[in-house]
């Protein structure tokens, strides 16, 4: 069972953002840049906004040998795509997180002192850095994208997006019922005067 799951969890050296760590070596303090640009290897984000699957994930890091394992630093840099939380409307925005990732050895001390979802580790000398930038990607991305932060959303009554409908759009909800009591009353001049006698009559007292 053991040796199935291990040959399950066979890394894709060819996959995206799977690196080679045999390019930085095993010598402590030598270090590598990677600088490249590949398809993000499915959609990567929350609900709302993520960078599509395909979409260009431009890595700007370093692999660097440390006793433990593979330091790997710096950013990536996407564009995500998604929609306004308040009025709808597709939007796009960039993206950028930084990574610090440890990924040790098997035969190392990290290795043996922890679990194994604990740390991350470097399998058949690569490492698969999908985990790392999917959380990252989504740790960094607005649970609630806006266009704008202006954005005024849409009318409450009739859907229409606020930014494209008319100035001062709105709509006469009167009740008929209020209407028409509305109609008994002479107008706010004569209910002002009744309220100001009443107001003296009991000043009167
Ligand atoms: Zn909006
Ligand atoms: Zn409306």
């Amino acid at each position: 069972m053991a040796v199935n799951r291990h040959q399950a969890t066979h890394l894709d050296a060819s996959a995206p953002l799977v690196l080679d760590t045999r390019e930085v070596g095993r010598r402590p303090g030598t270090m590598r840049t990677v600088s490249r640009s590949v398809g993000a290897p499915s959609r990567t984000g929350l609900d709302l906004i993520a960078v599509l699957e395909g979409g260009e994930l431009e890595l700007d890091l370093r692999m660097e040998s440390v006793v433990e394992g593979v330091l790997v630093s710096g950013t990536v840099t996407a564009e995500a795509s998604g929609e306004c939380s308040r009025c709808l409307e597709p939007l796009h925005q960039s993206v950028q997180v930084h990574l610090t990732e440890l990924y040790a050895y098997p035969n190392s001390a990290t290795v043996k002192t922890t679990e194994e979802d604990e740390v991350r580790r470097v399998q058949d000398d690569l490492i698969d850095l999908t985990e790392a930038v999917t959380e990252a990607i989504a740790l960094e991305l607005p649970l609630q994208p806006l266009c704008s932060e202006e954005c005024a959303g849409l009318c409450a009554e009739c859907g229409v997006r606020l930014a494209i409908a008319a100035p001062g759009h709105g709509h006469e909800t009167i009740d008929p019922r209020w209407a028409a009591l509305s109609a008994k009353f002479d107008g706010p001049s004569t209910e002002n005067s009744t309220e100001d006698g009443a107001l003296t009559s009991i000043e009167e007292k």
